[in-house]
């Protein structure tokens, strides 16, 4: 059976072109980056073209870009470093929509004695201004938006948001990990201190990431150890997977224009073929502003665990917006912050694609859900 990938938002698919790029580098162009010797030194131009390609889809400077294992560490990493850097200031405001990288470590400063600022969202899980400027005060150490959300696909005002931060001489950090190779960001242009991305959700392997740091913004390393990265970030560099991501970015830089139009018209002919045919559905999120493969799809009175696995017998693979993993059918904190009402919450599907998806797929997929919706509403021991 085909397998038909519409959960780009978890992970993507390796580009043929990063595989092969990576490969010398575990057969040939294996030595330490940092050795003095010429191995060494061959393998370290590797490294530096890839900081430079990474920062050329960001376009910010190389020197500015620290590699790192994933983005929970970017995240992590990030908030460590503002707030061991102004150990006078007490305060952090972020998001009820952040991803649990920010949530859980934001929670930890919090144990600790810092005070934290979750700023809530309206049913289509957008911000209020006037609340986050009222939530920015002279104690506020950093602000941490998502550039996108991972569930609904939101995408947040990240050039404002930070202009407001930057006014007040708060440092603004942004978890860009799904926003990456996905929508355009400048960060010439953009008053943005620290941005995380992680590779695999783009087209490079899972456990590579970065951290970017805005020159002149003051950082504290959250690994010790080692002087790699200009001190920034102890450990010796994953070389193949870090020429993995800086060919991943040069992809995702030259195509993004074609990508965006391709992957929105066929995420919009999924949605519009299942809202059309199935009734009682509902589109999650912000619909005017959203990144151009997500989708998130709700489906009145029926659990979002049984869809999965009725699309899953037909190969398809997506995600569902409660927490079924861990055995519970409670919406997802972000479809709870949008006070999804609960009849829609529990059955919520997000259909993540990328440019790897086709017409065909979208329409395999637009064939299949209907009747399997109509079967499970039959079976379903919720009722109106
Ligand atoms: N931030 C967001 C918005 C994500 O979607 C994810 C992964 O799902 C992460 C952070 C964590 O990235 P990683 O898996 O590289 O640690």
């Amino acid at each position: 059976m085909k397998t038909v990938y519409f959960d780009n938002n978890a992970t993507t698919m390796v580009a043929p072109e990063v595989t092969e790029a990576m490969q010398p580098f575990f057969t040939t162009y294996w030595a330490n980056p940092s050795s003095m010797h010429t191995f060494g030194g061959q393998v370290a131009k590797y490294v530096k073209t890839a900081r430079e390609q990474v920062a050329a889809m960001l376009h910010c400077k190389p020197s500015e870009i620290i590699f790192t294992s994933c983005g929970t560490e970017s995240d992590n990493s990030a908030i460590w470093s503002a707030l061991e850097t102004q150990q006078d200031k007490r305060h952090i405001v972020t998001t009820c929509v952040e991803h649990p990288a920010i949530l859980q470590t934001v929670a930890m400063w919090e144990r600790k004695g810092y005070r934290v600022t979750r700023l809530g969202v309206d049913g289509k899980g957008r911000l209020d201004l006037d609340e986050y400027k009222a939530a920015l005060t002279p104690d506020t150490a950093i602000v941490s938006v998502m550039f996108a959300n991972n569930e609904v696909g939101n995408i947040y005002p990240i050039q404002q948001l930070a202009e407001l931060a930057k006014e007040k001489g708060i440092l603004f950090h942004t978890d860009a990990v799904q926003a990456a190779g996905k929508v355009e960001i400048n960060l010439e242009k953009m008053p943005v201190d620290m941005l995380s991305i992680s590779g695999h959700k783009l087209h490079a392997p899972k456990g590579i990431g970065i951290l970017y740091v805005r020159k002149g913004v003051r950082f504290r390393p959250f690994m010790r150890g080692g002087h790699q990265e200009a001190g920034r970030r102890a450990g010796t560099e994953n070389v193949p997977y870090i020429v993995g991501l800086g060919v991943a970015c040069d992809l995702a830089t030259k195509n993004l224009s074609d990508e965006i139009t391709r992957v929105s018209a066929l995420r919009d002919r999924l949605e519009k073929g299942i809202t059309s045919s199935v009734p009682d559905t509902l589109v999650n999120g912000d619909t005017e502003n959203r990144l151009p493969g997500t989708t998130n799809i709700a489906f009145r009175n029926i659990e979002g665990e049984a869809v999965l696995l009725m699309l899953n017998e037909y190969g398809i693979c997506a995600s569902s917006g409660s927490a079924c993993t861990s055995g519970s059918l409670e919406p997802s904190h972000v479809l709870h912050a949008m006070n999804v009402p609960f009849k829609y919450a529990h059955s919520s599907t997000r259909f993540s694609l990328c440019r790897y998806n086709t017409q065909e797929e979208v329409d395999f997929v637009i064939e299949k859900v209907p009747p399997l919706i109509k079967q499970l509403r039959e079976l379903s021991p919720f009722k109106d």
